[in-house]
């Protein structure tokens, strides 16, 4: 199928083609026509499925594009207020709409400036609900859009939703999309949407099947060693590494950049021009690897990484379906992979459970195999190197006091050193071991040993809010 069969205006069609979209995604396919009938829906889909086009698509449509704002989107973050904004900006220029967003941490003078002259605006709670509060803007928006709305859970927003939905307009249409659907998210979607349609994505598609995702078995102690040794052996065009703690990012980011690594740290506590300054370093290669919090990743839109590495495994399912989902994005291969320690295992099952995907096992390569690895791929670069006309210059200079076979060595030795694999042998578990522990886990689960029961789970979630919430 083509976005053709939608039968959106030509000005549309034309801002579709120049992003390069050929087929809509699946959740596109099923929401768009919803949304053209003018139902309130709720979507479920997994991250970078491409829920943005699949509502700004036909609301742009739809829009009249008189003056006036039309379109209001709610989304947690002011990097997601960005990166949608820019989104539905290049679909809606073509027939003339304005975006803007409103977001805290800024002036509100020139944002509300901007607000009076746009068509399309979107805005993160806090400050949207100050602006209304306050009698500064006034909304009366046809189509009324909350993104990511788990994640405004997560983040402790539901109350200030709850409010800015008092001062909307009754008629009106509503769509509410999420990554996942805890109970809280379906108990708003009863208070603001309007017999809603209900679309989600089957569960093969819930995860993104562009993802391969495997763990590695360590000892806490052997998890720098671990990482270093993965990327050395994966050796990925950009990458993330998350941490639990800013503490750790900080910690880790020092420690990668001691051993040579671009590499940036992203916290939720880094202001907001910083984290911007950061993200567009990323964006263009200065930066190759991330290291990060979840809060400070939430939503973050950057095709091009390759590699998602949980340093330790996150603390439910939920945040490893959104960190892993910063992979694999605009059909793009990824693979996420995740340390963890032998005492973790049963967290590998339980997400396993919840997600509906299978992590592989897999063994740290010795540094003698990554040697291996990178000696063959030096050979097939040398062997494929064009000789330039300054590098002969080079060694007829050379050969005035050395002879051609000690040149080749020393040469040699140069670009090995460069490709030299440090670190320990071997690094965590080897396969015997990881099969043992599982089968050990197996059986303690049924010994009845299993702690997973629904008390223990809730105690979890709970514990594991309140520690998100301090990051
Ligand atoms: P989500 O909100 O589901 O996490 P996004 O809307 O951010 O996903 O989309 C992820 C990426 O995929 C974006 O860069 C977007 O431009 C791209 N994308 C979305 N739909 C398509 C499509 N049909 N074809 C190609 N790329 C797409
Ligand atoms: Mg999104």
């Amino acid at each position: 199928m083509t976005f053709k069969e939608f039968n959106f205006k030509n000005t549309l069609n034309q801002a579709i083609e120049n992003a390069g979209f050929k087929e809509p995604s699946p959740i596109q396919k099923e929401a768009i026509p919803i949304i053209l009938k003018g139902y309130d829906m709720i979507a479920q889909a997994q991250t970078g499925t491409g829920k943005t086009a699949a509502f700004g698509l036909p609301i742009i449509e739809m829009m009249s594009g008189d003056s006036g704002i039309e379109t209001l989107v709610i989304v947690p973050t002011r990097e997601l207020a960005m990166q949608v904004s820019d989104e539905l900006f290049r679909f809606g220029k073509t027939a003339g709409l304005k975006t803007a967003t409103v977001y805290g941490g800024t002036a509100y003078n020139r944002q509300i400036d901007r607000i009076k002259d746009a068509n399309i605006i979107v805005a993160t709670p806090g400050r949207l609900l100050d602006l209304l509060k306050s009698n500064k803007i006034k909304l009366n928006p046809k189509f009324v859009v909350l993104d990511e709305a788990d994640e405004m859970l997560d983040m402790g927003f539901v109350d200030e939703i709850k409010k800015i939905f008092k001062y909307l307009p009754k008629d009106r249409q509503t769509l509410m999309f999420s990554a996942t659907m805890p109970k809280q998210i379906k108990m708003l979607a009863q208070e603001i949407l309007n017999s809603p349609k209900s679309v989600t994505v089957t569960k093969s598609e819930r995860t993104n099947s562009d993802i391969t995702q495997k763990f590695y078995v360590v000892s806490d102690y052997e998890r720098d060693d671990a990482l270093l040794r993965l990327i050395d052996y994966k050796n990925p065009t950009k990458s993330i590494i998350f941490c639990r703690t800013k503490k750790e990012v900080d910690r880790l980011s020092s420690y990668m950049t001691s051993q040579g690594f671009k590499v940036a740290g992203l916290h939720g506590d880094m202001e907001q021009k910083q984290r911007e300054r950061t993200i567009k370093a990323f964006k263009e290669g200065l930066v190759d690897i991330f290291i990060a919090t979840d809060v400070a990743a939430r939503g973050l839109d950057v095709h091009d990484v390759s590699h998602v590495f949980n340093y330790h495994i996150p603390f439910d399912s939920e945040s490893y379906v959104h960190r892993i989902g910063r992979t694999g994005r605009a059909g793009n291969k990824g693979e996420a992979i995740t340390l963890v320690s032998p005492n973790e295992l049963r967290t590998i099952k339980r997400i396993e459970k919840d997600v509906g995907a299978k992590m592989l096992s897999r063994v740290i390569p010795t540094r003698q195999e990554v040697q291996h690895r990178k000696d063959t791929n030096l050979l097939n670069q040398i062997a494929k190197t064009k000789i330039t006309p300054s590098a002969i210059e080079l060694v007829k200079e050379l050969q005035h006091d050395i002879d051609i076979v000690t040149i080749a060595h020393l040469l040699a030795s140069m670009v090995q050193k460069e490709v030299s694999v440090k670190g320990k042998e071997k690094i965590g578990l080897n396969r015997e071991e990881i099969e043992r522990l599982i089968k050990r886990s197996k059986y303690q689960k049924g010994r009845g040993r299993n702690r997973d029961s629904r008390r223990h789970r809730e105690r979890r979630d709970r514990k594991s809010r309140k520690r998100r919430d301090s990051f």
